[in-house]
């Protein structure tokens, strides 16, 4: 059985719906929700409103803390690299394509996966 975790939304409990309502009778109130996993914030927040209310709290501060891009990034034969899969019956092909020289380099079904071949600004490491 996996662990409950609560919405990171700071306004979860603000949202009124039936689901959220806990205690007894007399005395409902609105709880923040608690689910074993969710699809919004990378598995953080129950809903897109959720996930909007806490970007509108922290994302500013997120940039902050993972600092800002204070210069235009540049998309080069180097950094042109994205992972992707042919369909062919019976016989999936995985391979690293760079769409800007069209080279394709072979991968396994895992990196295709997980990306651990691509760094996180599209350039192939392994
Ligand atoms: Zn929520």
């Amino acid at each position: 059985m996996s662990q409950l975790k609560y919405c990171q939304g700071p306004k979860c409990h603000t949202h009124d719906t039936k689901d959220r309502k806990r205690g007894p009778k007399d005395n409902k109130r609105n709880e923040t929700r608690r689910r074993s996993s969710f699809s919004y914030l990378n598995g953080n927040a129950c809903s897109m409103q959720c996930q909007g209310d806490w970007f509108d709290v922290y994302g500013s501060r997120a940039l902050q803390h993972f600092g800002y891009i204070t210069q235009p990034k540049v998309l080069t034969a180097d950094n042109a690299w994205r992972n992707r899969r042919d369909w062919t019956e019976g016989n999936d092909t995985f391979y690293a394509y760079n769409y800007l020289t069209e080279e394709r380099r072979p991968i396994t079904e895992q990196q295709y996966n997980d990306d651990t071949n691509l760094d996180n600004q599209g350039r192939f490491i392994s």
